[in-house]
């Protein structure tokens, strides 16, 4: 690329951007919304870049709602979206394990309901959800019950996840045939005044450490949440712009794909740490480096309106 990257997308520049682009995938988080919250602009610049023809995509590492929970919670917020655009972990796993592992018996699935939901609507069968009662009884840890049909282990943000449920997964990984899959490995999830939760990432890698094996993870920055949406969409990947707050999964998902990123500003990464990045001298970290970056995605309203 001639031009050098980490710009400032202003002016004519944005006009130019969104001339060079079919399709714009946006993260979720800290992008559209944070929490419950819409970012100032964001329904507006949804609902008007479809109606200059593009399309217009979805793409979350959180697992915790249904497609359609999502299309429901955009839709509150004003937003003009279908299910059909959206691509959060929950989904994109219940297709991974479909169509790339082709699973052929039961999932023990540490998640939410949204995760059963989704397998269950690909047909996978899957044992787990919810709490792990513990009796009073002392316990033979070693010899607890499990499903013989289990065949595949899939962690996503559980908020009961337990000992009990660690050591039952650990039970069935340790049978060399059961397949792993995580969501996402996000470790802290952000939340206003600077607060911040433990993240999926850090279920993983205490089923990981306990399994003593690393997991698949299906969501960004892997290039499979890209592919489900390329197969069914059909898109252009050099007319694709990637927009996210996170140089680790979302500009990396970007980069890893061939798309065009913009980072913005009112999520996780800053401005500072993609420019650490670029001027790091590592190749490796060229792909945390967005061509773009704007304050917020409203930034892209005068492009739009005019
Ligand atoms: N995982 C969970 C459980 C979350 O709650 C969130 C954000 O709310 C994320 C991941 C990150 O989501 P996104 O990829 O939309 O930033
Ligand atoms: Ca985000």
């Amino acid at each position: 690329m001639s031009r050098s990257k980490c710009t400032l997308l202003s002016g004519a520049l944005v006009e130019q951007l969104l001339d060079s682009v079919d399709s714009v995938l946006f993260d979720c988080d800290g992008v559209i919304w944070r929490g419950d919250q819409a970012i100032t602009g964001a329904s507006e610049v949804i609902n008007l870049l479809k109606e200059h023809g593009k399309k217009v995509f979805f793409v979350t590492n959180n697992s915790t709602k249904t497609r359609k929970m999502y299309a429901d919670k955009m839709s509150s917020l004003g937003f003009n979206v279908t299910a059909d655009e959206v691509f959060g972990t929950a989904y994109c796993c219940a297709v991974f394990l479909k169509t790339v592992c082709r699973l052929e018996g039961k999932v023990y699935l540490m998640g939410s309901n949204a995760m059963k939901q989704e397998l269950e609507a690909v047909g996978v069968q899957q044992v787990g959800v919810g709490p792990d009662h513990v009796s009073g009884q002392p316990i033979d840890w070693a010899n607890v019950p499990l499903d013989p049909e289990v065949k595949a282990v899939v962690v996503g943000f559980d908020e009961h996840f337990s000992y009990m449920k660690l050591n039952r997964a650990m039970q069935y990984l340790v049978q060399k045939d059961c397949l792993f899959v995580g969501t996402n490995r996000d470790t802290r999830l952000p939340l206003e005044g600077g607060k911040a939760v433990p993240g999926t990432g850090c279920l993983l890698q205490a089923v990981e450490t306990a399994a003593q094996r690393q997991a698949q993870t299906v969501g960004k920055p892997n290039h499979f949440m890209f592919d489900c949406l390329a197969a069914q969409f059909g898109v252009e990947r050099e007319r694709c712009l990637m927009v996210g707050d996170r140089l680790d999964t979302d500009i990396l998902l970007g980069s890893n794909c061939g798309l065009k990123t913009l980072l913005t500003l009112t999520g996780v990464s800053t401005v500072a740490e993609a420019e650490a990045h670029r001027d790091s001298g590592s190749a490796e970290r060229q792909g945390m480096v967005p061509d773009y970056y704007v304050e917020s995605i409203a930034d892209l309203l005068p492009a739009l309106q005019g």
